[in-house]
């Protein structure tokens, strides 16, 4: 078996992937992006007789909505602010000269109101929460949302497969607990199928989230005990356990009390939401398929579209 460093170096000697200097940050050759566009069309395809509406949004999100979302009270290890110069002429000079000795510059480097986003759903709730003529109430069939973004998230790594920045595709459900829970088993379902259909090796197991500090542990051992996270794991790195790919995640009335969603009768709306990883499928069908596109199975290249 390959050493989950050779697979990075191959992914590097064959092009696939552009070193940047940073790690967790890479590039990516036509290759690697013919396969990440085989996959939206496979994912828009595995959801689409749900109808969901589209939403798609930049890498950042307002300060005020990240706020909100209570990330930082969670994961403040993971967060990424957005940070711009506002100083004048003098301050500018100054920078230039910090800059030139190679000191500090960051001094007046102040928030720019925009936070990077750490998960595409953040953004879905506030926008869903603002709508019906009695605002946040959902109507009686609640809402589906198939949402991306850029993610970032402040944990360099060498993995191939952590990434700092990746893009992540959802499909969200906002509604009763019984549409909730019913769309996020219908999910675990498809996205086994999906994995099939990708001839990927996989397994499907209870999770956690990397929850910050010592308030963490319970927290995730809470989300553990209620299985309130499952994921879909392909193993990617050799030397290493099996890769996150596809995550199902039940939030129960969090979202819905944070936005103040309701559902017609008044209850606090749930939510989950089927998170794909797409970085992390694309680099999972390289490494069970090869580098060769053109050599990967029949059905594999079918589904993609490739
Ligand atoms: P979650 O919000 O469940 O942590 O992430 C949703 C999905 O995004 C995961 O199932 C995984 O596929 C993907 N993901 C999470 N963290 C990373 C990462 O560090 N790098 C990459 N490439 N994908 C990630
Ligand atoms: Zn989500």
């Amino acid at each position: 078996m390959e050493t989950q460093a050779s697979f990075r170096t191959r992914l590097l000697e064959a092009g696939i992937l552009f070193p940047t200097g940073v790690d967790g940050l890479w590039g990516r050759n036509g290759t690697f992006e013919q396969v990440f566009d085989g996959l939206e069309r496979a994912i828009t395809a595995a959801g689409a007789d749900h109808g969901a509406e589209v939403m798609r949004f930049p890498p950042a999100m307002s300060q005020a909505t990240f706020e909100k979302s209570g990330y930082m009270k969670n994961f403040p290890h993971f967060a990424g602010t957005i940070h711009c110069f506002t100083g004048d002429d003098r301050d500018h000079y100054k920078l230039m000269g910090q800059m030139e000795r190679g000191e500090n510059w960051m001094e007046k480097q102040e928030p720019s109101g925009l936070v990077l986003s750490p998960a595409a759903c953040y953004s879905v709730y506030p926008i869903v929460a603002r709508r019906g003529a009695q605002r946040g109430v959902l109507p009686a069939e609640g809402a589906l949302v198939d949402v991306s973004s850029y993610c970032f998230r402040h944990e360099p790594s060498l993995e191939p497969t952590r990434l700092q920045l990746f893009r992540m595709r959802e499909y969200v459900r906002i509604g009763t607990r019984e549409q909730v829970m019913e769309f996020r088993q219908e999910w675990i379902t498809r996205g086994e199928a999906f994995a099939r259909s990708l001839g990927l090796p996989f397994e499907v197991d209870v999770a956690n989230d990397p929850f910050f500090g010592r308030a963490g542990k319970l927290m995730a051992d809470n989300q553990r005990s209620q299985n309130l996270k499952f994921e879909l794991l392909v193993p990617i790195n050799d030397g290493a356990g099996p890769t996150a790919c596809l995550s199902f995640n039940y939030h129960m009335t969090y979202f819905g009390d944070t936005w103040e969603m309701k559902t017609p009768s008044g209850e606090a709306a749930q939510t989950a939401c089927a998170a794909f990883g797409m970085e992390r499928l694309v680099l999972a069908l390289l490494r069970h398929h090869g580098f060769d596109l053109a050599a990967w199975p029949a059905g594999v290249r079918k589904t993609l579209a490739i």
